[in-house]
């Protein structure tokens, strides 16, 4: 583990934890970001975090010729690549945008890695490419066909990576399947800053235990589950964090190969359940009110999470109520996030 690890993305919510995590393990980091969706505050509080100076590069991942320069520059022989655009929302009204920043951004990657004789790749996917409806808990081998633009561009991404592993052995290659990353680093100095209203759950009830916002809509309350509401795999974004430190110790050990691994808990916990769960770690009242299904939703989504602790020794270990409390103390010190 001599050279340095490119992190792109890596101001980003999971990006910056995964620095973190990265150079506690030893690792040598190298963070690129465009800052579409992010603040430069991020590399001064991961300077704090870590002790040391961020090697921090202001760039675009689709400009191929600036990655290979930091490649090289850097000695980096390996890739997180967590830069992309991620609102599903969005991605049914932008279609094209997100096929160009997701696409088009993770082939001008490879094109420069492959320039820069680097080949060893971790690539942020999402439990979005699952098809809907399949039975649960999602395996690996379950169905694929995701449901928007922003899924299917994961799901082209990771095929594309698979073929380019079978067309050329020298790649190793894990892609990530995400469930629900949620929660903060537990100093509070580094978490998810979400512009405007969030769409995610956890980030839209923080700012309703703060009194930002006066109720979460809770969307859907007659799905087939135990409450009414979605159950979702919710895990927290330091264990998510772990998971790439462990993914890339195995592409190193074990070589050669692609391989897609999900990284949830493996519980299932629904809408009410968390907001009673922040309710108790906030010690504030989270009001709610029983609101439409939203479009697109599936009624529950979690992993089977066996992969990852066979391949990678990796399980998460950190609980709900170590998100909320997480998440909680990150929004009680940055009321606006990074702003
Ligand atoms: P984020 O928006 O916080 O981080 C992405 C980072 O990439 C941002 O800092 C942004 O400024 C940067 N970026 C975007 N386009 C770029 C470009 N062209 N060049 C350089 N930098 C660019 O999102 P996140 O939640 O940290 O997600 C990271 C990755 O994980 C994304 O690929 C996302 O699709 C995937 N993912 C996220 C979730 C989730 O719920 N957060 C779930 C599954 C998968
Ligand atoms: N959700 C909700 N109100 C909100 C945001 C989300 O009830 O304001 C529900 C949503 O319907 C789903 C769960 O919370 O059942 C998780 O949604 P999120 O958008 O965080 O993640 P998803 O699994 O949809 O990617």
């Amino acid at each position: 583990m001599d050279g340095a690890v490119l992190v792109t993305g890596g101001l980003g919510y999971i990006g910056s934890h995964a620095c973190v995590e990265l150079v506690r393990a030893g690792r040598r980091v190298v963070a690129l970001d465009s800052l579409a969706n992010s603040s430069a505050a991020v590399a001064e509080r991961l300077a704090e975090l870590t002790g040391r100076p961020l090697s921090f590069v202001h760039g675009d991942v689709r400009d191929i010729g600036l990655l290979i320069r930091v490649m090289r520059e850097h000695g980096v022989d390996s890739v997180l690549h967590f830069a992309g655009s991620k609102a599903v929302g969005e991605s049914v009204g932008r279609p094209v945008a997100y096929y160009d920043n997701n696409v088009g951004g993770s082939m001008a990657l490879i094109a420069a890695m492959h320039g820069a004789g680097v080949r060893r790749l971790i690539f942020s996917s999402s439990a979005t490419v699952y098809a809907r409806g399949g039975a649960m808990p999602l395996v690996e081998s379950s169905a694929l066909d995701a449901g928007s633009p922003y899924g299917r561009s994961k799901l082209f991404v990771e095929q594309m990576l698979f073929d380019l592993r079978a067309s050329d052995p020298a790649w190793s290659i894990a892609c990530l399947r995400y469930f629900n990353p949620v929660g903060a680093h537990p100093s509070g100095r580094i978490g998810e800053s979400p512009r405007g209203v969030p769409n995610n759950l956890v980030p839209f009830i923080a700012q309703v235990a703060s009194g930002q916002r006066e109720r979460l809509q809770v969307f859907g309350g007659d799905y087939d589950t135990a409450d009414g509401t979605g159950v979702r795999d919710y895990v927290h974004v330091l264990d998510i964090a772990e998971g790439h430190v462990r993914a890339l110790d195995y592409l190193e050990r074990d070589g050669g190969g692609c391989v897609a691994v999900n990284l949830g808990t493996g519980q299932g916990v629904s809408v009410l359940e968390m907001l009673r769960e922040y309710e108790r770690a906030s010690g504030r009242p989270v009001p709610y009110a029983v609101a439409p299904r939203r479009a697109g939703d599936v009624a529950r989504c979690w992993a089977d999470a066996s992969l990852a602790q066979r391949l990678f020794d990796w399980r998460a270990r950190r609980s709900v109520a170590q998100m909320c409390e997480d998440s909680w103390r990150w929004q009680c010190a940055n009321p606006d996030g990074y702003r």
